[in-house]
């Protein structure tokens, strides 16, 4: 027995030499996809021997069973930590949330349909131990979306990079392998509205790229849709440039020196010819068009005042119920 002792010390010391990686699985009604999530996971993670890992379930709010089954299925584990939201917050949120609660040397957010497959893992901790401290997994492959979504995503992608200041490496999810130190500055970094694919691009760090292929979802369905996409393609222009704000400067000054230009033509036309009989319909075109760019010039102003509104207020981007710990 006594011999046994210092053996399990030893095991534990062992046990703690080894580096920790929080996988941060952010839920939203995933009630379906959580058993193949589990299994997939053990099938995988316990290869990766040198790691201990901690799962981060992050529930955002379910409406379905989630956290019960949540619950269930997590109740003999050893490796998870539950943390659940108040309510919906949206993935940014939860994912905020996650990296907040994670413990790991290294986290990788991932999704809790299999869409980031856990197989890359294995790859991206190989960069890692190269000194990476970013290490993005792009898809390769996004066959498994639809053709509208692969458009939007693309024409997303060129809008952003051409406008906003930092650029974001196109068809890079938020699966990703991210070392402590990024971590720690994603975590203080301040603002409540979190674009976390901008965020992730504006800490920088060492970065390196792996390629994989994205498979479809493993149960359930999206849970994005057409007009939430769109406000998130907005969100991530107008809080990562001012570009948009800006631009209607110029096209102001444009179309002020084209009206003045136009004005003293018909002042010597006038004077030449004499009045004719001027079109009702170029008229009314005129005042449509300056109309119309001066609402879209305010709603831009709008967009941004309504984020400087929003952080004005400070409030948390997540608040969490609670958060167990299966591990202690
Ligand atoms: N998700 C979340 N909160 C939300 C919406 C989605 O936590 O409000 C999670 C969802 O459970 C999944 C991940 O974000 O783990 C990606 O969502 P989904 O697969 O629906 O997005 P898609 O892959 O279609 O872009
Ligand atoms: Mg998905």
């Amino acid at each position: 027995m006594t011999e046994l002792a210092p053996a399990a010390a030893a095991l534990t010391a062992l046990a703690d030499a080894r580096k920790r990686i929080s996988l941060v699985i952010p839920m939203f009604n995933e009630s379906e996809a959580l058993g193949v999530l589990f299994s997939r996971l053990d099938a995988v993670l316990p290869a990766l021997s040198g790691y201990h890992f901690e799962l981060v379930c992050v529930n955002d709010g379910s409406t379905d069973d989630t956290l019960a089954r949540l619950h269930q299925l997590t109740a003999a584990r050893v490796d998870v930590t539950l943390v659940d939201l108040s309510r919906n917050f949206g993935k940014e949120a939860a994912l905020s949330a996650g990296l907040f609660v994670a413990s790991g040397d290294a986290v990788i957010p991932i999704d809790a349909d299999l869409q980031d497959p856990p197989e890359v893992i294995n790859e991206m901790l190989a960069k890692w131990e190269e000194g990476f401290e970013v290490v993005l997994a792009k898809r390769g492959d996004r066959s498994s979306d639809s053709i509208a979504k692969r458009f939007t995503a693309q024409s997303f992608y060129r809008i952003h990079n051409a406008v906003a200041d930092v650029e974001i490496p196109p068809d890079v999810g938020d699966f990703r392998l991210i070392d402590r130190v990024v971590v720690n500055a994603l975590n203080d970094l301040p603002e409540g509205r979190r674009f976390m694919k901008g965020l992730f691009a504006w800490v920088g760090f060492k970065t390196t790229t792996i390629v994989y292929r994205r498979d479809p979802r493993s149960a359930g369905t999206s849970k994005f849709n057409a007009w939430k996409l769109w406000n998130f393609a907005l969100e991530g222009v107008a809080s990562f440039s001012i570009s948009p704000l800006r631009i209607w400067t110029y096209i102001g000054v444009a179309i002020a020196l084209a009206a003045m230009g136009w004005g003293g033509w018909i002042a010597l036309r006038t004077i030449i010819w004499g009045v004719d009989l001027p079109g009702y319909a170029s008229l009314l075109v005129a005042v449509l068009f300056l109309g119309g760019l001066q609402l879209i010039g305010i709603g831009m102003i709008g967009e941004y005042l309504g984020r400087a509104f929003m952080e004005s207020k400070r409030r948390p981007a997540y608040l969490i119920r609670q958060v167990v710990r299966s591990n202690g």
